[in-house]
């Protein structure tokens, strides 16, 4: 069994307050195509509080990773609005939306997207050093978060050395870095065989449970999306409870 580890942050007690961390109130997206509109959200609404881990289960074009862009600050929507701890984002500047970004979500992605030269320690210091932590409290911080990833043995090698489910493993290390409130993760385990999914689903559903995060992960394993809080696809542009 994994234990917790303490996150230790002076943000914890913020995130005891009511607000979700993530609300998104009517949210609209379309994308021209030719000379038409394809509708992709068309009033989705949704809220995510702290803790709670939540599967976005929806087929191929429903428009998961523009949820996932939009709750990013990646994209803008077209409409209708997205707090993210209770602070409305739609009329903030780029740099006002990279830096609430940078502090407060982190990404996974299917494929990991480690950088090839640095190694597993390396990668997760380096969105600490990025964002001003010293270089020791960086190593500290990434040793720790390795080893909960049982990944004591790997931390000196680089990603080419690495399993796919370690290369994961460091991945969501790095996505939790810099204590981010919410966890955005766009088919984590669809590259990995099942036996491994569900091994890197386990690690990050203790990091997000020690750590009082929200998470929305988009999967197509209905076993892993059967294991998480919440379950929501979308259907018609709207976000649906399963
Ligand atoms: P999913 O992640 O569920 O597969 P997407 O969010 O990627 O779905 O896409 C939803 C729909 O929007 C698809 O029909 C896709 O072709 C379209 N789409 C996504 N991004 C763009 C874009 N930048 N320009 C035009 N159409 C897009």
């Amino acid at each position: 069994m994994m234990t917790a580890i303490d996150l230790d942050d002076s943000s914890a007690a913020a995130r005891l307050v009511e607000e979700p961390v993530l609300r998104l109130a009517r949210v609209e997206r379309r994308y021209t195509e030719g000379d038409h509109d394809l509708e992709v959200l068309r009033g989705a609404d949704l809220e995510i509080r702290a803790g709670e881990i939540v599967a976005l289960v929806a087929p191929s074009g429903a428009g998961k990773s523009t949820l996932l862009h939009l709750a990013g600050l990646l994209e803008q929507s077209d409409g209708g609005e997205i707090y993210l701890g209770g602070v409305a984002t739609s009329t903030m500047n780029d740099a006002e939306r990279t830096r609430l970004r940078r502090l407060e979500i982190g990404f996974v992605y299917q494929f990991h997207h480690l950088l090839p030269e640095f190694t597993a320690l390396e990668n997760v210091m380096l969105p600490q050093m990025i964002r001003g932590l010293g270089r020791k409290e960086a190593v500290k911080r990434a040793e720790q978060l390795l080893a909960y990833m049982r990944l004591e043995e790997r931390m000196h090698h680089l990603p080419s050395e690495m399993s796919g489910g370690e290369q994961q493993r460091v991945a969501i290390a790095r996505a939790v870095a810099n204590v981010p409130r919410l966890i955005l993760a766009d088919e984590p385990t669809g590259n990995l065989d099942p036996k491994t999914a569900h091994y890197v689903f386990d690690a990050l559903q203790a990091l997000v449970r020690s750590s009082g995060l929200a998470a929305v992960i988009a999967t197509h394993n209905m076993d892993i999306a059967d294991r998480m809080d919440r379950r929501i696809t979308l259907s018609e542009g709207k976000i649906v409870e399963l």
